[in-house]
């Protein structure tokens, strides 16, 4: 019976193990691919599919890239989502009995990705996700950085996909229910991350996370966590099949800890990317970036994320940035000192993992001569914070100096081929390198008493991988050889080459001392990548110090461009802003001037804003602004504003339009009415509520209905800060029995036929929204905007006697605290008067136009 050959057998046994990656099967110097695998990257990477004979009749279908290139092709199909095993020969082939020993050295993953190449400067996070109890566990790890974080989220799942959404991490391991939930409870954003299915239990038999981390890092952990990071440890060790050793310190956190924002708002503020094409550009991240090294733009991202709930900590942060706001000389010393330093966390990073090369340990040495500079400049800056992180400092100058005293000053990209050690470092590779220079003299010498000794002005001495050094003489002038004394060797199309014995004597000699010369580089490399190995934990406290001072210049920095001022932030109720501005839209308007406008949301002024005014108005500018100013003020940085006061918000909500956010196959107006119930179990008086156009997407009696119901229902029995916008005009008589809601509109200046927007915010309800104004000045033809008058004066009849309707209803309730019950009464209000809408006069249904 036809049979396999052993290697494809040991192939089979290996692949078993890693199905769900492709297995690079190192076999001489390519990675070969068998089978279904060879097939799939061939497509993926665009290679030639061969074959192979296999011992069977039919061939294996083959295909392969050169071990030198690899790195490109694991990170192209990394990309796209795929895992890939790396797998080695770990036996010399000429010492193997029979098939070479081969053992997978690695799989990398999307979320484990360590190749410079394949990361950007953003944080590429892989998380871990476990249901504990009533509780979800989550921890997610940058093994690029070593960050870590841990957290523990009580109850809800919204919570989860909240916290996920921070991280978009790029690859989530958890139970395959949980995974699913996961895939199908959250958009697209999430969607795109690799569900890795990982059995929790399993690898808490194991514990990971034990052998990894001390005792007492443990016992920090909140509940489940212990679990949680077992199942991301176990996965990790599997993977990268070594120490991760800086995956040192666990970031534990509460979520109370921050401001809490769902995956819709983050995306609707558009706080990291725009919600048009998610990129940077355009989101407030870009306007607040101008952070010098990569590690600062991770924190100041991580900032954004996860604004501050803590007043002190809020006041910090803010002083430290007063203070560089005013000493323009300090931040731009600060600024161009940040620019030699390199991204300290990677290059930290891949010491630990072993991945450094001679440019990294470079690289750090120069990062490490501006540590002195930077802390000096911390002190000299005047703020308490940053004096604070100075003396938090340890320069590491020793460890700069370890690397001084033994790289060159532009060593190689190889390790592996020598040219990284100093001279003076090491008294046994200056021999080498003396007898190897030597060598070389002594071979320059032999190839002119050569030359001498035959005549032939042409012959060289030359070197190759296989036949070693040899005395090239063309083929017309072989007659002048002395005969007896070379020894032939290699003949080419117009040469020969020899050897003589001395020649051979002192090759043996040069190339000993050259092997020997490149194999110590490569070990006192080694060992001094792992001296530096010992000291992570100084080093990565040291980056992450100097991101702090980075994002501060930063923010310093972008306040002082854009006119921002400092906020007072405290734990009270009423939120002022005097002339405050939408810092992005701000900085994108090229030819014409950003309105500022007020707010004042307190107990005496109101504090529900119930928003007006016709399309392009500015209405969701301006809401999205307030929230945006409360959100800087939170994360310590100035405000685009003359003054502003602004409340501790424990979370904000904002609905504002949803195209591109569709949970698949559920309507816009669906999506709507999910979030206002979770709005409405979550939010505090202590929250921020924002919602655009509240109630469009179904009829306009129903519309109203709920818009009516969901404002009563936060006024009543929440007391957020709330701002709504809306079409409906006619919810303006809510102003009279809400205390606490003033209508606003944007204001309008109507000239003729003219209307100009004058983006300003005015008390009192809009009287039109201009809808068909601006139909027309889309140019619909002429019959329909007239039909369009026609209908409206109609509608707007039949809404004042609904409207007196209401008036009535709402004035035999002997109380209005049953809001929730009310939500569903104005439904069926609204539902009941849709038969007569239709018979009242003057209005048409989907009949023909009255004009011809
Ligand atoms: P609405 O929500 O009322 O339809 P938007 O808030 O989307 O209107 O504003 C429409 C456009 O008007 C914005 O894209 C912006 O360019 C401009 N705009 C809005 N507010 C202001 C302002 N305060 N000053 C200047 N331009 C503004």
């Amino acid at each position: 019976m036809a049979k396999y050959t052993p290697m494809i057998e040991q192939y089979l046994a290996i692949k078993a193990e890693v199905q769900d990656a492709f297995l690079f099967f190192r076999l001489g110097d390519f990675y070969e691919m068998f089978f279904d695998d060879a097939v799939q990257a061939a497509r993926e990477l665009e290679i030639t599919l061969t074959g192979r004979e296999g011992g069977m009749e039919e061939r294996i279908p083959m295909c392969g890239v050169p071990y030198h290139s690899a790195e490109n092709y694991v990170a192209r199909l990394v990309e796209k989502g795929y895992k890939v095993a790396i797998c080695e020969q770990v036996e010399d082939p000429s010492e193997a009995k029979g098939v070479v020993r081969r053992e997978v050295v690695r799989i990398v993953t999307p979320g484990t990705v360590m190749d410079a190449r394949s990361l950007s400067e953003a944080n590429n996070y892989i998380a871990a996700v476990v249901l504990s109890g009533e509780a979800y566990g989550l921890a997610a790890c940058d093994i690029s950085t070593g960050e870590l974080y841990v957290t523990r989220l009580d109850g809800s799942f919204e919570l989860l996909l909240d916290e996920l959404n921070v991280y978009s991490p790029s690859e989530i391991l958890g139970s395959p229910a949980l995974l699913e939930q996961i895939r199908s409870g959250s958009a697209a954003w999430l969607r795109s991350a690799v569900m890795t299915p990982r059995d929790g239990r399993k690898a808490n038999e194991g514990l990971p996370a034990e052998g990894h981390f001390s005792d007492s890092q443990l016992a920090g952990l909140p509940e489940g966590g212990r679990e949680t990071l077992s199942l991301l440890m176990g996965y990790l060790q599997e993977t990268q099949k070594r120490s991760l050793s800086h995956i040192k310190q666990i970031r534990v956190y509460e979520p109370t800890q921050y401001m809490v924002m769902d995956p819709f708002s983050r995306r609707n503020l558009e706080l990291v990317e725009t919600v048009r094409d998610r990129s940077k550009k355009g989101s407030l991240l870009w306007l607040l970036d101008k952070t010098v090294t990569a590690m600062g733009g991770r924190l100041l991202r991580r900032w954004i994320e996860k604004p501050l709930m803590n007043a002190t900590h809020i006041a910090e942060r803010l002083e430290a940035v007063d203070r560089l706001y005013h000493q323009l000389i300090v931040r731009d010393e600060l600024r161009t000192s940040l620019k030699e330093v390199y991204d300290l966390e990677r290059l930290t990073a891949r010491i630990a993992y072993g991945s450094a090369s001679a440019r990294d340990l470079v690289a750090l040495m120069r990062s490490l001569q501006q540590v002195p500079l930077l802390q000096q400049l911390c002190e000299s800056s005047g703020s308490a914070t940053l004096a604070k992180l100075a003396a938090r400092i340890d320069p590491c100058q020793d460890l700069m100096a370890s690397i001084a005293d033994a790289i060159v000053d532009e060593p190689p990209v190889s390790v592996r081929d020598g040219g990284m050690i100093r001279a003076g470092f090491n008294a046994r590779l200056d021999q080498l390198r003396e007898a190897s220079a030597n060598g070389k003299q002594w071979l320059a010498e032999l190839e002119k008493q050569e030359r001498e000794r035959t005549g032939i002005k042409s012959l060289k001495i030359g070197y190759n991988k296989v036949f070693g050094y040899f005395i090239e003489v063309t083929k017309s002038n072989l007659g002048s050889l002395e005969e007896g004394r070379y020894e032939r060797k290699q003949t080419l199309a117009n040469a020969e080459r020899f050897v003589t014995p001395e020649l051979k004597e002192k090759e043996a000699l040069i190339l000993e001392a050259e092997e020997g010369m490149v194999d110590l580089e490569h070990k006192l490399f080694v060992e001094l990548r792992d001296r530096l190995g010992a000291h992570i934990s100084r080093l990565q406290t040291l980056a992450e110090l100097i991101a702090t001072a980075d994002v501060y210049q930063s923010l310093a920095h972008v306040s002082a461009a854009n006119r921002f001022t400092k906020p007072e932030v405290g734990d009270f109720y009423e939120l002022q802003v005097e002339e405050g501005r939408h810092p992005v839209v701000e900085a994108v308007l090229e030819d014409s001037v950003f309105i500022a406008n007020e707010t004042e949301l307190s107990r005496e002024a109101g504090s529900m804003l119930l928003i007006t005014g016709p399309n392009m108005a500015g209405k969701s500018t301006y809401m999205r602004q307030v929230a945006i100013i409360c959100l800087m003020a939170q994360i310590g940085c100035f405000v685009p504003a003359k003054r502003a006061k602004v409340p501790l918000i424990d979370r904000i909500f904002t609905r504002i339009g949803a195209a591109d956010d569709l949970i698949g196959g559920q309507s816009t107006f669906m999506v709507e009415m999910m979030d206002i119930q979770i709005m409405t179990e979550k939010a505090t008086s202590r929250s921020l509520v924002i919602i655009d156009e509240l109630g469009r997407g179904t009829s306009t009696g129903e519309g109203m209905a709920i818009a009516q119901a969901v404002i009563e229902y936060l006024h009543d029995r929440i007391g957020c800060k709330t701002l709504v916008s809306t079409h409906f005009h006619e919810l303006a008589h809510l102003e009279e029995s809400l205390r606490d809601l003033r209508n606003y509109c944007m204001a309008v200046k109507e000239s003729g036929q003219q209307v100009t927007f004058l983006r300003r915010l005015i008390r009192g309800a809009a009287s039109t929204s201009y809808g068909i104004y601006c139909a027309q000045i889309a140019g619909l033809p002429e019959g329909i905007i007239d039909r369009s008058y026609e209908l409206l004066h109609a509608f707007e009849a039949r809404a004042e006697w609904q409207q007196g309707r209401q008036e009535t209803a709402a004035a035999s309730t002997a109380s209005r605290q049953a809001s929730a019950e009310n939500a569903l009464q104005a439904g069926e209000i609204a539902t009941a008067s849709e038969p007569e809408r239709i018979s009242e006069p003057g209005i048409e249904y989907g009949s023909a136009p009255s004009s011809n």
